[in-house]
């Protein structure tokens, strides 16, 4: 049994299937298209926000229903059916204006988040250079005060909502001299159009076709001084404050997508017949499903704990991390049999669970590796 059902009212009822039958009438009819074109146009962004299910979390006066993050899971899980990994909108709602409402000062907040609960402000995050991404305090973008502006020069990569994205929170070194590189960093908003900003190419990607990341230059890209968020040099640590959801959110993304993979698998292997008999019935096939499905039930009920911890605002760094860790590690173990049971078809592109297979696996590699995360619980272990 879910150990969120006694968390749903109601209220998340009518809620999930209000959003299951806009997702089969307005995303799965479009995903392939979508894939084939390297990116989800705004109009997908605008008619999400339309309905409310853009940052719902956010108060009313922002535009949002101020509900609890139960609805962002909801909104999550029910994508996975839709087989469309790369329609980034949970980033945007769920890890990138979460630093605007949190740091963001009253003036920021009226001018940004209506318009990111509505749909009109794309929003994307930019940590990664091109020679630095797990140790962030080897950054090199600069920003330098000058005139009520920040003077931006540096080079991002990897940035996702990259191409459709109207404002990008920089992450840049604003104090060079700081005792330590982490208390010299700070994050500042940069809006499109703004002279210096440039996008880069929608970069080639094995998979998450429809999702456009693309790398960003700055050159003297000036910003206004109040574009800043929150302190100066305070950067580095508004990112770790942050980063407990961003490894949920990742957690969650991995965990529905390991048991839509298990339910087309076992369908499959229901249907398909070798040597006179479905492929089901092998005794190996059974058992490795039966693997799965303990992994898979595992996983569910590891994140529905932490999801718990979350909603009372305890969820700590360890846990946090082990969900991240674990969950997007057992997606790509279970993804990648389950293409293995379908043999042939399960490497055809008309199949879902190939493109799952292609999209899985950077689960394990953004929003902070697995490496990382193991470094991380490892230190809170005491050794
Ligand atoms: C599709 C995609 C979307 C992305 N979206 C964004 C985005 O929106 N915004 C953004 O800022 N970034 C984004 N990223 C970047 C992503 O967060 C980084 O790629 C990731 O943090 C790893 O950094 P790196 O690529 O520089 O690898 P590196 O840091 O160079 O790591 C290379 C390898 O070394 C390992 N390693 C590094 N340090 C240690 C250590 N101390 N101990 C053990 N092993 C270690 C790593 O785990 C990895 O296996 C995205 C990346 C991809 C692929």
């Amino acid at each position: 049994m879910s150990l969120l059902e006694k968390y749903y009212t109601d209220e998340h009822r009518l809620f999930r299937d209000a959003v299951r039958r806009y997702y089969e009438k307005e995303v799965t009819p479009y995903v392939e298209k979508w894939e084939k074109d390297g990116i989800v146009p705004r109009q997908a962004w605008k008619k999400l926000g339309e309905m409310g299910f853009l940052c719902p979390w956010l108060p009313e006066e922002y535009g949002g229903m101020g509900v609890d993050f139960l609805y962002s899971f909801i909104l999550t899980e029910e994508l996975a059916p839709t087989h469309c990994g790369g329609f980034f909108f949970p980033l945007h709602s769920d890890i990138i204006v979460p630093y605007i409402s949190t740091f963001g000062t009253d003036e920021q907040k009226k001018r940004w988040l209506p318009g990111c609960a509505a749909g009109d402000i794309i929003t994307a995050v930019a940590m990664t250079e091109p020679g630095t991404g797990s140790d962030l305090a080897a950054m090199r973008t600069t920003a330098v005060k000058e005139d009520g502006h920040y003077i931006i020069n540096g080079q991002k990569t990897f940035i996702s909502n990259g191409i459709c994205c109207d404002l990008v929170i920089v992450a840049a070194v604003t104090n060079p001299n700081a005792a330590s590189p982490y208390e010299g960093m700070s994050l500042i908003v940069v809006e499109e159009g703004t002279p210096g900003f440039e996008k880069g190419r929608n970069l080639e990607k094995i998979g998450l076709h429809s999702q456009d990341t693309s790398e960003m230059a700055f050159v003297d890209c000036r910003v206004p001084e109040e574009n800043l968020l929150g302190q100066e040099g305070y950067g580095f640590y508004y990112l770790m404050e942050k980063l407990q959801q961003e490894r949920l959110v990742c957690a969650m993304g991995s965990q529905v997508g390991a048991e839509e993979a298990l339910r087309l698998t076992i369908d499959y292997t229901k249907t398909r017949e070798a040597f006179g008999r479905p492929i089901s019935r092998f005794q190996y096939i059974s058992f490795e499903l039966a693997k799965m499905a303990t992994e898979v039930e595992i996983g569910r009920a590891f994140l529905e704990s932490c999801l718990i911890d979350h909603l009372d605002k305890k969820l700590d760094v360890k846990r946090a991390s082990m969900a991240k860790y674990w969950i997007c590690e057992m997606l790509n173990r279970v993804v990648s049999q389950c293409v293995q049971f379908h043999g042939g078809y399960g490497y055809m592109e008309e199949y879902p669970i190939a493109r799952m297979f292609r999209d899985a696996r950077v689960q394990t590699i953004y929003a902070g590796t697995s490496e990382i995360m193991l470094l991380i619980i490892s230190r809170q272990l005491g050794l």
